[in-house]
C-alpha cells in the first residue's frame, strides 16, 4: 500500500470522507451469484465493528471472484488468522477492495505468492507489490472464494476503503444490488438510571421495558416511572431477504419530545477506533449473557466518531412532574425501519430494589498506572487500560490469579508476570501461562520466559494460571501410507493436532527440499500440492516436524513413490 501512496497522490482525486458522493456505478459485483448477505458493515463483533460486508457463497467454496473494477494489486497476504488469504486492489478512483477468506488466487497471483513463500519457506506471508506491477482488468478473476482464516462457514468479506486514509466505507453505499425489503428487528430495550439520584420503575439498576407492536407497525413501550439523568439502549438485528440471519443495523437515531438526542450510522469508522464498540455497547450485560445491548447514550471512555447529532451525550434529564416522549428509529441501508416510542414521566417513588454495587478492596483509578501483587503474579494495569473506573475483584492463588472476570473490557493490553523461581529448569520448559475458559480450560497465552519470571501481555480479564504441556504434537496422513505410490495424486495431506499448547511452527521437507505445506487449524490439517516442485527422483522421502508452543516437537517421516 505504501508505494502506491505516492502514484495515487498524483493521478486520482481522493475521496473527502463526511460529505460524500460516493461513485454508484464504477465497480461490478465481486461475485457472478445474487448477492445475499451473512453479515453487514458495522455489525458488531467481539471488540470491533465488522469493517466489510459478509456475501454468502451458496455453502461452497472455489466460487471465482472478479476485480471490481480497473486496478492494481497492492497487498497479499496469507495468514491462518484474521482474513486468512486476502487480496487488496487499488482502484484508480481512490478506492481500495479488499477480498478476505480466499481459497486461493488466480493462477499468475498464485504463482506471484508462491514464489515468495517458498523464498521465505513460510506460508504465512505478506507483500505489497508496487502499483502497476500486479494489473489487473475490471471483470477478471482475480481469486476463489474459501473459508480460511477466522471464517466460520464459506463466505467473501469484501471491503472498500479509501486508498489514502484506509478508512473502511459500507459497500452498499456504490450501488451493490442486494435485495433487502425487511425491516430492522427490535428485541429488547432497557433503561440506565445513570445519576446517583436516579431510579426507573422503583429501581436503581437497569431495567427491561416491555412494548407492544401497535397497529400501524410501530411499538409502544409501557410508560416508564423515572428521576434523575437516565439512558436507554436496545437490543436489535437487521434482516435482509432471501436469508435468516441477523446482520447488523444501518442506524440509529433517539430522539425526546421532537428533539434529536443521540444519531449514529455505520457509513465509515476508522480501524483505530473499532475497539472502542466495547463503549457503545453495555459490556457487563455481554460479559454475562453474551448479548449485545446498544448503548443509546454515550458512555465513559466512548470516542467513537459514528455519532452525526448528540444532544447531552444522548441522556435524557428527567424532571419530576413532566413527560417525555422517546422515540427510537432503527434503520437499515435501503430505509426500511422500526420505530418504538417510550414514554416516561417524572416521578419519584420509594426504591424497592437498590442499586447493585459489587464492591471489592480495591477501587481501580484508570487514569493512572495500577499495579497489584497477587502473590504467584504480579498484574500491572497501564494507565488507560480501562475505559473507566471500577471495583476490581482480585484473587491471590498458589499457580493461579483471578484477574476480575469478563464483565469488564480493557482497552490496552496488561502484563501478568509469574514468578516461576520455585520449578527447575526442565519444568520451565514446559510451563506456559494459560487463561481458563469458561469451561475451566487452559488456554495459551503467548509466554516470554526470562530468568524466574514468565510475562503475558492480554487484553482479557480473568483467571490465569500456569499450565504444563508435557505432550508432543501428533501427526498422522490422511490420503496415503507409507511406501504407497502416489503418481495420481495432486495433495498430500496429514493431520496435526496438539493437545494443549497448541502447535506453534512446523516444517516439511521432501528428499531434503523445503515444501510448502498449507495449514488450516479449523480442520487440524496441512496439505502439499504436488505442482510446487518438481519431484526427479522415484523414492520421495517426506520429513515434516510439528513444534508446539512450548517446544515439545514431533518428526514424522514416510516414503513414498511417484515417477
Ligand atoms: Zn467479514
Amino acid at each position: 500500500m505504501k508505494k502506491a501512496f505516492s502514484v495515487l497522490l498524483l493521478c486520482v482525486t481522493m475521496p473527502i470522507f463526511g460529505q460524500v458522493d460516493y461513485p454508484k456505478d464504477a465497480f461490478r459485483s465481486p461475485l457472478d451469484i445474487p448477492l445475499v448477505l451473512a453479515g453487514t458493515f458495522g455489525e458488531l463483533r467481539s471488540n470491533h465493528f465488522h469493517s466489510g460486508m459478509d456475501i454468502k457463497t451458496q455453502q461452497r467454496e472455489g466460487l471465482p471472484v472478479y476485480a471490481i473494477a480497473d486496478g492494481s494489486v497492492t497487498r497479499i497476504k496469507v495468514s491462518l488468522w484474521g482474513y486468512g488469504k486476502v487480496l487488496y486492489v487499488a482502484h484508480p478512483n481512490g478506492y481500495t477492495s479488499v477480498y478476505g477468506h480466499l481459497q486461493k488466487f488466480a493462477p499468475e497471483i498464485e504463482a506471484y505468492i508462491k514464489k515468495v513463500q517458498y523464498q521465505k519457506k513460510s506460508y504465512e506471508v505478506e507483500v505489497f507489490p508496487d502499483y502497476g506491477e500486479v494489473k489487473l482488468e475490471k471483470g477478471k478473476v482475480i481469486a476463489y472464494t474459501g473459508n480460511t482464516g477466522g471464517s466460520a462457514g464459506p463466505h467473501l468479506h469484501f471491503e472498500i476503503r479509501s486508498s489514502i486514509s484506509e478508512k473502511p466505507t459500507n459497500p452498499l453505499l456504490y450501488g451493490f444490488d442486494v435485495r433487502d425489503a425487511t425491516n430492522p428487528i427490535l428485541n429488547n430495550l432497557y433503561a440506565y438510571p445513570l445519576s446517583q439520584d436516579a431510579e426507573i420503575n422503583e429501581s436503581q439498576n437497569k431495567v427491561e421495558l416491555n412494548f407492544k407492536r401497535q397497529e400501524d407497525g410501530t411499538f409502544l413501550a409501557e410508560k416508564a416511572y423515572a428521576t434523575g439523568t437516565i439512558g436507554l439502549g436496545f437490543i436489535g438485528y437487521d434482516r435482509l431477504d432471501l436469508a435468516a440471519n441477523r446482520n447488523g443495523v444501518y442506524s440509529v437515531q433517539q430522539s425526546v419530545n421532537g428533539k434529536v438526542f443521540s444519531e449514529y450510522d455505520f457509513e465509515t469508522f476508522s480501524f483505530g477506533e473499532s475497539r472502542y464498540i466495547n463503549t457503545l455497547i453495555d459490556y457487563d450485560h455481554y460479559g454475562r449473557y453474551y448479548q449485545k445491548i446498544q448503548k443509546l447514550f454515550k458512555g465513559p471512555g466512548n470516542r467513537l466518531s459514528i455519532y452525526k447529532t448528540l444532544f447531552n451525550d444522548g441522556k435524557i434529564e428527567i424532571t419530576e412532574g413532566l413527560t417525555y416522549n422517546v422515540e427510537l428509529l432503527i434503520k437499515d441501508i435501503k430505509g426500511n425501519e422500526v420505530k418504538a416510542l417510550i414514554p416516561i414521566e417524572g416521578k419519584k417513588e420509594p426504591v424497592k430494589i437498590e442499586r447493585e454495587d459489587e464492591k471489592t478492596d480495591n477501587y481501580l483509578i484508570t487514569k493512572k498506572p495500577n499495579n497489584y501483587d497477587l502473590g504467584a503474579a504480579k498484574v500491572y494495569f497501564p494507565a488507560n487500560t480501562f475505559y473507566d473506573n471500577f471495583y476490581i475483584d482480585l484473587e491471590k492463588g498458589e499457580d493461579t490469579v483471578k484477574i476480575h472476570n469478563n464483565h469488564v473490557a480493557a482497552h490496552r493490553s496488561f502484563t501478568i508476570t509469574f514468578d516461576v523461581a520455585k520449578y527447575s529448569e526442565e519444568e520451565k520448559k514446559q510451563l506456559f501461562i494459560a487463561r481458563l475458559d469458561n469451561r475451566l480450560r487452559p488456554q495459551y497465552v503467548s509466554t516470554y520466559k526470562r530468568g524466574t519470571t514468565f510475562t503475558a501481555r492480554t487484553r482479557n480479564l480473568g483467571t490465569y494460571t500456569l499450565a504444563k504441556d508435557t505432550v508432543a504434537p501428533k501427526i498422522s496422513p490422511r490420503n496415503f501410507k507409507e511406501k504407497q505410490w502416489l503418481n495420481d495424486y495432486q495433495y498430500l495431506s496429514l493431520r496435526i493436532s496438539d493437545d494443549l499448547s497448541g502447535i506453534d511452527t512446523y516444517s516439511a521437507t521432501i528428499n531434503g527440499e523445503w515444501i510448502l505445506m498449507e495449514y488450516e487449524p479449523k480442520t487440524n490439517t496441512l496439505t502439499y500440492n504436488f505442482d510446487d516442485i518438481i519431484l526427479d527422483k522415484r523414492e520421495c522421502n517426506l520429513e515434516l516436524t510439528v513444534t508446539d508452543n512450548v517446544g515439545n516437537s514431533t518428526t514424522f517421516t514416510s516414503t513414498f513413490f511417484r515417477k
